[in-house]
């Protein structure tokens, strides 16, 4: 397929469009024909849908029957390395082509023609009657000559009333245009001086610049504690990126984080790049996926989903805290946005960042095995040191009933108070406590719709399923005995946590950080920057703060309950609790105070804990590695999830079994098939789940074969198969 192939108006061209057909579509070429990947309108029954030119017609029926394609649409064409890239990720993921183009597309109003805005200039006349603020009007407009500002920008700068503005328009002081909305983005300056670096961090600068400039596809893990100056770092390659004329991506897992990084971009390259993530509006996210394709923009830091942006010319892709779990979608296409970052580099002459303190086990292996480059970066920058990380043995602590900070972390965190320092009390579980249990039945109160516990928010008075997020008011009689106040929390939460501080440290700032509790993205910024000033002198949280942060005057962490990730029967069940201890911990002590990070637990003894506090990070993976190596699983073979839903409980049993029993396709390359079992989350949102396990060795045609094995059942009444190439949770 060549990025020539032209078509004439009319030749048969292959449309793949976002509508769920699994199949490309027929149309004969526009008006003024088509290039292969133009994106073009087409009539499909009765509406007009978008498309992309696939290729060559297929042929073989009535081509008179054959309808025409509407229009081109004004976009920039897909490249083939993007069309390459959503075929590959297609397969490996067995997602229909459509479900891909929906994802590459997720932008509004693609088709629609430019669309304009107001802006406002210096005009040719003079005013009137000078007053005061016609005068701060003139001389913001003399202040930027060159600028175009909306009315708000120029309200704002100019510190007037719009009313001031719009006099002079009528005046024709001040100039109103159209403009078209999407725009491009301001230029970086990669020439502006950065931080100037230590030896060993300009040193992994340098040889992250040497690949950027090799135009080549490489990957490299980039591997430093907490505070190392990693983003400095990284930030040395986009810089070389930009000189090269090539777009860079930097993927961040959490938006809390995006603000500070803006900054930072800013004060490293004199503007801001653009954004991609949930929380930008409609109008602008249509502005990035057209400005990317049009070469609009150098750099975009964005949420998984940005690896699907048309990027006319991707020089470089960042995966920042690579290790972090929300790089797997786990809803539509499954896949995981770290591989996926690798796979389309791979096909782009991309270089590809995996940046982590506690580096996911597959990247360790990788790196390990030489696949992929690795830089280390071993002490913190500057005068800070990694904190000190030591147990609290919960065994031997004297505990009150419905309490969770032991004496000992009691005492810590006092000394900390009366030092004027901070303290980070951690726990991985929102809301207020875990169970609603009934004193007089016994009953616990479950969601309606899933097999799950309601989880009881006090904040917003609630009990609320951390499966579908449905809610309900906390009843004050059990639903099951009807008993009246006899329902009690039992457990602790992030919440229930807070509550416990405030009462044994009546004189402390308790500050609460739990992604639930927060209306927005800016009112979590806020709360982390006054944080991190000092607004707090106990901070409570749960794994968001896990996340890049930096608070200087943080000198403790203490983990309520270092044990929790250990339960479970998730193969990466160890992995997990290993980087979330090693991310906590690296929050204290990042300026010039050490820090001490104390983990409570009942098996101080256990090796995840003991790897943890003895720091030993090679030894853990190393160890970690020949268990997985000896079990056959990832990374070492190959697994994938299939889970059955249905309605019907029966029905989705009966579908396991057959599937279980019929299994040609998977002994066919040696796989092992475990299963039906109840999904450890048997229901949610009224579906019955099963989930059978597949396991194949590393080299196995593990898709091929899922397909075939799959395709020989039909799928009747409400019944769904998603199948999950390597599975991230286990449900
Ligand atoms: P990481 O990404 O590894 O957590 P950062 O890049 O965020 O580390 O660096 C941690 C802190 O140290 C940041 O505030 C950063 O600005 C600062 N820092 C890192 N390197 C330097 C340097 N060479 N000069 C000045 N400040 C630095
Ligand atoms: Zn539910």
């Amino acid at each position: 397929m060549s990025d020539q192939s032209f078509f004439a108006a009319g030749d048969l061209i292959s449309v793949v469009t976002a509508e769920p057909l699994d199949r490309l579509l027929d149309y004969k070429a526009p008006e003024g024909g088509c290039f292969v990947g133009a994106f073009l309108e087409v009539p499909l029954g009765p509406r007009k849908v978008l498309g992309i030119v696939w290729g060559r017609g297929q042929g073989g029926y009535d081509i008179n029957k054959v309808r025409a394609a509407i229009r081109v649409l004004d976009v920039a064409p897909m490249t083939p390395d993007m069309r390459g890239f959503l075929e590959r990720v297609a397969n490996y993921t067995l997602t229909p082509m459509s479900q891909m183009v929906r994802l590459a597309t997720r932008a509004p109003g693609l088709g629609d023609p430019p669309s304009m805005r107001k802006v406002y200039r210096r005009g040719t006349g003079e005013p009137t009657r000078e007053t005061a603020a016609r005068r701060k009007v003139l001389d913001a407009l003399a202040e930027f000559p060159e600028a175009s500002f909306t009315l708000k920008e120029l309200a704002d700068e100019a510190a007037v009333t719009s009313s001031v503005i719009k006099g002079l328009v009528e005046q024709g002081v001040v100039a109103e245009v159209d403009s078209p909305r999407d725009v491009p983005f301001p230029v970086l300056d990669p020439s502006l001086p950065g931080l100037k670096l230590a030896d060993d961090q300009q040193e992994a600068a340098d040889k992250l610049a040497d690949g950027v400039r090799s135009g080549k596809y490489g990957t490299t893990l980039l591997k430093g504690v907490t505070g190392s100056g990693k983003t400095e770092v990284y930030m040395e390659a986009v810089a070389e990126c930009l000189r090269a004329g090539r777009q860079a991506l930097v993927l961040l897992p959490e938006i809390a984080l995006t603000s500070q990084f803006l900054d930072r971009v800013e004060k490293r390259f004199g503007a801001k790049p653009a954004e991609w993530h949930s929380g930008v509006t409609m109008t602008e996210r249509r502005r990035v996926w057209k400005m990317v394709g049009d070469g609009g923009v150098e750099l975009v830091v964005g949420a998984r989903s940005a690896l699907y942006l048309p990027f006319r010319d991707l020089g470089l892709i960042i995966v920042d805290e690579e290790h972090d779990t929300s790089y797997k979608q786990e809803e539509g296409v499954l896949y995981s946005a770290r591989d996926m970052a690798v796979l389309r580099a791979s096909m782009c002459n991309t270089r590809v960042v995996l940046a982590s303190a506690t580096p996911s086990l597959e990247t360790w292996v990788n790196a390990d095995q030489g696949k992929y480059d690795r830089i280390d970066l071993t002490s913190r920058f500057g005068d800070a040191v990694m904190p000190d990380m030591g147990a609290i043995d919960m065994r031997s602590e004297t505990m009150e009933r419905n309490h969770w900070i032991s004496p000992t972390l009691m005492k810590e965190v006092t000394a900390r108070i009366e030092r004027g320092e901070q303290s980070l009390l951690f726990i991985n579980r929102r809301g207020f406590a875990p169970l609603t249990i009934c004193r007089a039945c016994g009953h616990q109160v479950g969601c309606d719709h899933c097999d799950a516990r309601m989880v009881e928010h006090r904040f917003q008075n609630r009990l609320v399923c951390h499966q579908c997020g449905e809610t309900k008011p906390i009843p004050t009689k059990c639903p099951e005995c009807e008993v009246e106040d006899k329902l009690a929390p039992v457990g602790p939460g992030v919440e229930r946590l807070a509550e416990e501080a405030k009462t044994r440290f009546p004189d402390a700032r308790v500050a609460v950080l739990s992604s639930d509790l927060f209306g927005s993205a800016r009112a979590l910024k806020e709360q982390i920057h006054e944080i991190a000033e000092g607004e707090a002198d106990i901070i409570i949280g749960t794994q968001l703060v896990a996340k890049g942060h930096n608070f200087p005057l943080l000198t403790l962490v203490g983990v309520i309950d270092a044990d929790l990730g250990l339960q479970g029967s998730d193969l990466r069940a160890a992995e997990r609790t290993f980087q979330l201890m090693r991310q906590v911990a690296g929050r204290a002590g990042r300026s010039t105070k050490k820090g001490i990070a104390l983990l409570q637990t009942c098996q101080p003894e256990h090796p995840v804990i003991r790897a943890i506090i003895a720091g030993d990070e090679e030894g853990f993976w190393r160890a970690e590695a020949r268990e997985r190596e000896a079990a056959g699983v990832p990374p070492f073979g190959r697994m994938a999830g299939v889970v059955i839903s249905s309605e019907d409980s029966a029905q989705a049993f009966d579908l396991g079994n057959a599937m279980a029993r019929q299994t040609g396709p998977l002994q066919a390359i040696n796989a092992q098939v475990y299963g039906p079992a109840p999904a450890p989350i048997a229901k949610v949102r009224g579906r019955h789940r099963v989930r059978l396990l597949v396991k194949a060795d590393k080299a196995a045609p593990l898709q091929r074969a899922l397909d075939q094995w799959a395709g020989q059942f039909k799928l009747r009444g409400s019944l769904r198969v998603a199948i999950d190439i390597d599975p991230q949770s286990f449900y």
